[in-house]
């Protein structure tokens, strides 16, 4: 994730961008926006709660080991042996705990040698039967290159944060599913070619945008109310952002407000109420093809996205109880009503 991200720009900024503008040119400003994420207005703001794994009853521990599982695979490409592994790990724990899995298959042009590349989102149902439901989604694809890594641009990228952690908070909240009341049922997608991206101008989203069309050219006999997608949301210094496409939609508005006013009933405070980044992720196919209201959870702020560095180390079992708690909590009011 993902292909660009702008930051929201404050007038003394936009004096900045303007000065820069005269006086050294539009390649500036480029380079300024293809620079990594800073620390920038988060560092300020950050707020961190004083909650413990011990306080969390969502089982931190237990996803950050899913999390570990899922790096030994190694780099997890769309098409590759190690997406392979993944699939086959990952049927047999949804299974396991009771969910209902199937693939979407489909196939792409490799973007570098032409090839076919087997491509499959991993639909995971839980109450089938519930006509209304709600999409939990994360990428479980990794980029083929950290070439953002200043030393090593060509060296293995195992996507801890950016790939893994959206698939291990599912892994976790999976074993809660069954025992999920209320009116709507749930459904996990895990996307694939999130990011089969080697250069610019490779197409992202292939997965949820594959899935997306599907959902309107053959309508399923079930309505999704909301989507989530969780991207990015292990990173140890966690904080997250309401992020602008989500928090701009007239329809997903509400559900951004719940998500955030959860948290803060929670006393998670690194859901931080205000907007930051405006990302392209999976959501956008979502909400704009797929026509459902749907927020995108990501930590943007994360100094090793799309290096050698994105390792599981940078991530812990903390933040990652912190988000699944809070979906959690969430989902369970959402899916009652
Ligand atoms: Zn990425």
């Amino acid at each position: 994730m993902p292909r660009v991200a702008v930051r929201n720009l404050s007038r003394r900024s936009l004096v900045l961008t303007a000065l820069l503008v005269v006086g050294l040119g539009l390649p500036t400003i480029v380079y300024l926006l293809m620079l990594p994420p800073a620390r920038g207005l988060a560092n300020g703001l950050a707020v961190h709660s004083q909650l413990a794994l011990a306080d969390i009853p969502f089982n931190g521990t237990q996803a950050y080991e899913y999390l570990e599982q899922i790096c030994a695979l190694g780099p997890r490409v769309s098409g590759s042996t190690g997406m392979q592994a993944q699939q086959r790990l990952l049927v047999e724990h949804f299974q396991k705990c009771g969910g209902q899995t199937r693939f979407q298959e489909f196939r792409v042009r490799h973007p570098q040698n032409g090839t076919s590349v087997p491509m499959a989102n991993l639909i995971v149902s839980w109450h089938p039967e519930r006509k209304e439901r709600i999409l939990l989604g994360a990428h479980y694809d990794t980029r083929p290159f950290p070439d953002r890594d200043r030393t090593n641009p060509r060296g293995p990228f195992l996507g801890a944060n950016d790939g893994a952690s959206g698939v291990a908070l599912l892994m976790e909240l999976a074993h809660a599913m069954p025992d999920l009341k209320g009116k709507l049922g749930v459904d996990f997608v895990l996307f694939d070619g999130e990011e089969l991206v080697f250069k610019d101008g490779d197409i992202y989203f292939l997965g949820s945008d594959y899935f997306a069309q599907d959902y309107v050219n053959h309508p399923p006999g079930y309505r999704y109310r909301w989507g989530v997608v969780l991207d990015m949301v292990a990173d140890a210094d966690l904080q997250i952002y309401q992020e602008r496409y989500s928090a701009g939609w007239k329809d997903t508005k509400p559900l951004v407000a719940a998500i955030w006013e959860t948290a803060k009933r929670l006393g998670v405070r690194e859901f931080i109420p205000q907007k930051n980044w405006e990302i392209q992720d999976d959501h956008l196919r979502l909400h704009n093809v797929g026509k459902i209201p749907t927020c995108d959870i990501i930590d943007f702020d994360y100094p090793a996205w799309h290096t050698t560095q994105d390792l599981a180390e940078k991530c812990s079992a903390l933040s990652l109880a912190k988000v699944g708690w809070v979906i959690q909590v969430w989902l369970q009011g959402a899916a009652a009503k």
